[in-house]
C-alpha cells in the first residue's frame, strides 16, 4: 500500500526534477474564449491574453520547454509577450521565467519572489529547489492584487489566501470571461497541496470561497493541470473537497490513525481521482497534517 504511492510519487519526481525528456513533450494551443489561449505542453496550464498590445502570459512550465512555448506563442501572435504572472513559485509553472524576461515583466505575490530566490526543499517529492537566478525573479510583486491594462481587456491578478502554496494568484481575464486558477485547482485528481510551502488543505477551500463568488457563472476555467473547466466543476471541485476534509476530521477525532484511515480506505468514494498524481492514500495524510496544524 504504502509502496504503490511512494512509486506513483517517484514516477511524477523526473517531470519536477527536470529530468524527463523534453525533446518529446509538444505545445498544443487551445482557443478558449476571446482573447485567450491555453498551452498545455508538460507541467502548469499556461494562459495566454493575445491583441493590438502584446500578450499578457500566465505561468510558462519547465525552463528546457521555453523556446517550443515560444514557437506556440508566435503562431497566435507576432506581438511580444510584456507581461507574465506567476501563479506560484512551483518549478512546472516558474521555469522559462528566465527566457521570457527578454521581453516580459514577470508579476508575481511577493511570496513567491521570496521562495525563488531562497530556493527551498518540497520534502513530497524529496526534492531540493536551488535559488533561481537573479533574471528569473519576478520584478513586480503585490500582496493582494494588481491590475494590466492591455489589449482594452483588463487582466487581474488576485492573491488568494494561502492553499496550494502561500503565494498563489489566480488570473481574470474580465473581457474575454475566462479565470486560470493556478494550482488553486487540480481538474486531474487529487490536489498536491503543498504545506512546505505554506498551503493548507482548510485554506485551500477558504481560498475557492473567496474566489467563486468573483467568477461569472458562463466564464470558461484554466485549472492549472488538467483540461479546460467550467464553474461548475470547480464547485463540484470545492465541495468534494470539503466533504473529504470533513470524512477525515470525523475518522481522526474517533480516534483512528492516518494508518487505518488508508487501511479502510476512506476515501473510496473518490478514488476517481486517483487518476492524477496525488493518490488516495497520499491525500488523506496531507489532509491529516494540515488538520493537526494550527490555522
Ligand atoms: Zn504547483
Amino acid at each position: 500500500m504504502k509502496r504503490s504511492w511512494l512509486a506513483a510519487l517517484f514516477l511524477s519526481l523526473p517531470a519536477l526534477a527536470q529530468q524527463q525528456d523534453f525533446s518529446k513533450v509538444e505545445i498544443k494551443a487551445t482557443h478558449v474564449a476571446g482573447s485567450v489561449w491555453m498551452l498545455q505542453g508538460s507541467g502548469g496550464n499556461i494562459g495566454v491574453s493575445a491583441g493590438e498590445d502584446g500578450i499578457v502570459m500566465v505561468d510558462d512550465q519547465f525552463a528546457p520547454l521555453a523556446p517550443k512555448i515560444k514557437a506556440a506563442l508566435a503562431k497566435i501572435s507576432q506581438k511580444p509577450v510584456r507581461f507574465l504572472v506567476n501563479t506560484h513559485w512551483h518549478l512546472d509553472h516558474v521555469g522559462g521565467n528566465a527566457a521570457m524576461a527578454e521581453t516580459a515583466a514577470i508579476l508575481a505575490h511577493e511570496n513567491v519572489r521570496k521562495r525563488m530566490q531562497a530556493g527551498g526543499e518540497l520534502p513530497a517529492f524529496k526534492l531540493k529547489i536551488d535559488p533561481a537566478e537573479p533574471r528569473a525573479l519576478p520584478i513586480l510583486t503585490y500582496q493582494r492584487d494588481v491590475t494590466i491594462w492591455l489589449n482594452g481587456e483588463p487582466v487581474r491578478a488576485l492573491h488568494t489566501p494561502p492553499g496550494h502554496t502561500d503565494g498563489d494568484t489566480v488570473v481574470f481575464f474580465t473581457k474575454s470571461n475566462v479565470v486560470h486558477m493556478g494550482d488553486d485547482f487540480f481538474a486531474t485528481g487529487f490536489p498536491f497541496v503543498d504545506l512546505d510551502s505554506g498551503g493548507s488543505v482548510r485554506g485551500l477551500i477558504g481560498a475557492l470561497d473567496e474566489v467563486l463568488p468573483q467568477i461569472p457563472p458562463d466564464a470558461k476555467v484554466i485549472p492549472g493541470h488538467g483540461g479546460l473547466q467550467t464553474v461548475a466543476d470547480l464547485k463540484k471541485y470545492r465541495n468534494r473537497l470539503d466533504e473529504i476534509v470533513a470524512l477525515v476530521d470525523r475518522a481522526l477525532k474517533s480516534g483512528k490513525t492516518v494508518e487505518q484511515l488508508q487501511k479502510e480506505k476512506i476515501l473510496a468514494p473518490y478514488e476517481d481521482w486517483n487518476a492524477g498524481f496525488v493518490k488516495a492514500d497520499q491525500f488523506i495524510a496531507t489532509v491529516a497534517r494540515d488538520l493537526q496544524q494550527k490555522k
